[in-house]
């Protein structure tokens, strides 16, 4: 029986992992929980679930939980970082699901690993900002870290009975999100409401405004080296719209290993918690005589600039990655709330990026700091040189309107 905490257990990948494990009670115990700000689904699950102990972001919704509960038998309600770190670190843990959004999933999981828990691991930012870190801690405790990615999943199966040293390369798929074949000119106009329409995967807003503009893909790059101990130049992207073969391994010989699966996170979700055992889901089989082909193309690293500024970050390393999560999840905040447009997106993060001075990081303070200094300096970029344009387009959009 594996004791499990949730952090993000109300976000798209929290839902899922509460299915799986739901409909393996005889495999896992859901031990506490953790949810932002979703206070009626995170009720809903603790009725179904009844964790030990559950955390939300403030203390006014901790207290509005709590208010909530019956009053035996209820869980400990925390809140805050503190409150977030310490269902990660409960003593009775095994396995500690990482599916928080964004940077503020990297102190409880590293405290999680810290405490020597297995990271099923959603919240790929954590091992962006602080990968080398990360990893020699899950290393010094002898801690798993298994990918709930559906690229990474993809890898670490397709390594799975072969020889390192017989690796040449790997190749990520991308499906290129909805702009992929969209002129230029269009893309600048487009929406909140289009970009969060992606056509394969349902997934949660931060993640689907990634895959539009494909920074995702970049991240997952720098994901994948630290995950797997690879050099950059060992990995390729592909842009593969059906979303079916997922990633690939090559070796020397030019064998090509790879796994396909319908495009649902419920298959990397599971395979990361029941690892290395494949188990039933409850999902309907890979139709291939329906998806009938299978296509490949170069992403246009024009038309994906953000691309091209995660390859960047991740050759630079060191405080580098930080500051481009930090200033993408700035310009992705803004975006969504119709501040600037979407080819600002990156615009934005490459002119924090101009403006950082590089350093090493030896400290999971030193990347909390990198990414402070992001947030801050990519809000200031934001206000001083995206306000203006920011005018001319509700003026643009307003004009169109009239007519
Ligand atoms: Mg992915």
């Amino acid at each position: 029986m594996k004791k499990i905490t949730i952090l993000g257990s109300t976000g798209s990948i929290g839902v899922r992992a509460l299915k799986v494990a739901g409909s393996n009670p005889e495999n896992f115990k859901i031990v506490a929980l953790s949810a932002g700000k979703n206070k009626d689904l995170l009720l809903s699950q603790i009725e179904a679930f009844r964790p030990a102990a559950v955390a939300v972001s403030e203390e006014s919704l901790a207290i509005e939980v709590k208010n909530c509960l019956p009053a035996s038998n209820a869980p400990e309600v925390l809140f805050g970082v503190e409150g977030f770190v310490r269902i990660a670190t409960l003593e009775s843990v095994d396995t500690v699901v990482s599916a928080m959004t964004g940077a503020a999933g990297l102190v409880p999981t590293y405290e999680a690993i810290k405490a020597g828990k297995d990271i099923a691991l959603a919240n790929k930012e954590t091992i962006v900002m602080a990968g080398p870190l990360v990893m020699a801690e899950a290393k010094k405790r002898g801690v798993s870290i298994l990918p709930i990615d559906s690229e990474h999943s993809a890898i670490l199966q397709s390594l799975k009975g072969h020889s390192r040293e017989d690796l040449k390369r790997v190749i990520l798929t991308a499906s290129g999100g909805p702009f992929r074949d969209m002129p230029l000119d269009e893309m600048r106009e487009v929406t909140a409401a289009q970009a969060l329409r992606h056509p394969n995967w349902s997934m949660g807003p931060k993640i689907t405004i990634d895959s539009a503009t494909m920074m995702n893909k970049g991240l997952e790059v720098i994901e994948a080296k630290w995950l797997f101990g690879l050099e950059i130049a060992q990995i390729d992207i592909l842009i593969h719209p059906q979303s079916i073969l997922h990633s690939m391994v090559e070796y020397k010989d030019g064998s090509i290993i790879g796994q396909l699966g319908i495009p649902d996170m419920t298959i990397p979700i599971s395979y990361a918690l029941s690892y290395p055992r494949h188990v039933s889901n409850g999902l309907s089989p890979l139709d291939l005589e329906k998806v009938g082909n299978l296509s490949f193309e170069r992403p246009d690293m024009k038309r994906f600039r953000c691309l091209g500024l995660a390859l960047k970050a991740a050759a630079e390393g060191g405080s580098v990655p930080a500051v481009l999560n930090g200033a993408n999840e700035v310009a992705v905040d803004a975006f969504l709330r119709g501040d600037i447009g979407f080819l600002d997106i990156p615009e934005l993060i490459e002119k924090t990026m101009e403006a950082h001075n590089h350093h090493p990081v030896d400290a999971i303070e030193a990347v909390m700091e990198a990414d402070r200094w992001a947030r801050d300096t990519a809000v200031g970029i934001r206000n001083s040189e995206f306000g203006i344009r920011n005018s001319e387009l509700r003026v643009k959009k307003s004009v169109r309107r009239s007519i």
